[in-house]
């Protein structure tokens, strides 16, 4: 049974028995794992607070080879990202990107630009004091496009013709584009959609655009982003068809 140490940010704990607990980790050498923290719960566990969801932690743990469960040994907090945790809203844009990285990430299958994705998310949360959503939907664009699912947003799916931002368009989250009013096909999954918001969705992906938006972004661009990286996830990422913690989220902001 060979000791193994990695990084990893904690996504969720489940109690076990009376005193020890089941952690997933999302970790940069390993990719989603379980591991068992034998006495977590007791109050003199020698692992205090450092398996509290989303801190990001150096790990070591008895690796099982071919098993779902493998035990640690010792985690210390590199990061405890207080700052999310004080704030009910980042707190809830975090917590949605852990249940994404549970749903859809299979275990044992190291992925080491999406643990990167997720950790320099939760850095920007800290961070942000203004529209942290706006992180979220640059975190969901990211997520996709590492998924292997890029949208294709300068030109109609139909006809080619590049979009103008004060018209209005259809996008169509089955195939992944926009097509223009008189391409309108027959295609049951479009959504209405700004030129503005299209240009909005094709700088997303670039951490650098975001942090170099001066003003608020319009609430009708939040609005229909949200939506289409919403109903994009929901059809391209299996296990992602349904996150209530999302659904629920969208409601509170009317999106
Ligand atoms: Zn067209």
């Amino acid at each position: 049974m060979p000791i193994e140490k990695t990084k990893a940010i904690v996504l969720k704990s489940q109690k076990l028995g009376e005193t020890s607990k089941i952690i997933t980790l999302y970790s940069d050498d390993f990719g989603k794992i379980k591991v068992v923290a034998k006495g977590a719960r007791s109050l003199k566990s020698r692992f205090m607070g450092s398996l509290e969801d989303i801190n990001y932690i150096s790990v070591v743990f008895y690796y099982k080879e071919n098993r779902d469960l493998h035990l640690i040994n010792q985690a210390d907090i590199i990061e405890p990202f207080k700052q999310i945790k004080s704030d009910l809203v980042k707190y809830a844009l975090a917590s949605l990107a852990c249940e994404m990285m549970i749903r859809s990430q299979i275990e044992g299958h190291p992925n080491k630009s999406l643990f990167k994705l997720l950790l320099n998310y939760l850095y920007e949360l800290c961070t942000v004091s203004e529209q942290s959503e706006i992180y979220f939907f640059w975190f969901q664009l990211n997520f996709l496009i590492n998924n292997g699912f890029k949208p294709k947003i300068d030109k109609c799916l139909h006809c080619s013709k590049s979009y103008s931002l004060d018209e209005t368009y259809y996008f169509s989250y089955a195939r992944g584009g926009y097509v223009c009013q008189e391409c309108d096909a027959e295609d049951i999954t479009k959504l209405e959609i700004s030129g503005r918001s299209l240009k909005f969705l094709s700088e997303l992906d670039d951490l650098n655009y975001i942090k170099s938006l001066s003003e608020p972004v319009p609430s009708n661009i939040v609005r229909e982003t949200s939506l289409v990286l919403y109903r994009l996830m929901q059809y391209h990422v299996s296990g992602l068809e349904r996150l209530s913690s999302l659904e629920f989220l969208r409601n509170v902001w009317s999106y």
